[in-house]
């Protein structure tokens, strides 16, 4: 998708800091992170949100690509967040599907 921020960043036109990548997906730090560690994970292809999401492989990819981050990122056992916002309610403001993985703080129930 050509106006698509995230689509801009697998493509290399925007060059994010990046922490993972494979041929599915793209891990980069967000740029105004709410924890120590604030990583969001793409798929490379574009689907807007959740509600888009037609492969199961592909969402297990990111589930895992979020655990596999906080491993190597040295918060797997002391713990982690991930989020997916979806559309206005959720609070998603980039619309191109991404997993928050936030970790590095105690998190706090219910999310605001
Ligand atoms: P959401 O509100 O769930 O759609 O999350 C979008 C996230 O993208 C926010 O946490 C932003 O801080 C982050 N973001 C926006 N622009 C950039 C950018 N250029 N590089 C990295 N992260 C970004
Ligand atoms: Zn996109």
């Amino acid at each position: 998708m050509t106006d698509c921020l995230f689509c801009k960043m697998v493509s290399g036109e925007i060059k994010p800091d990046v922490v993972f990548e494979d041929d599915q997906v793209l891990a980069f730090r967000d740029i105004h992170p709410q924890a120590p560690m604030h990583v969001l994970i793409v798929p490379k292809r574009h689907v807007a949100n959740l509600n888009g999401l037609d492969d199961a492989l592909l969402g297990g990819q990111l589930l895992q690509t979020a655990a596999k981050i906080a491993e190597q990122q040295g918060y797997a056992e002391s713990g982690y967040r991930t989020v997916f916002n979806c559309n206005d309610d959720g609070g998603q403001t980039v619309h191109h599907l991404h997993l928050h993985v936030l970790g590095g703080r105690r998190m706090t129930w219910p999310p605001g």
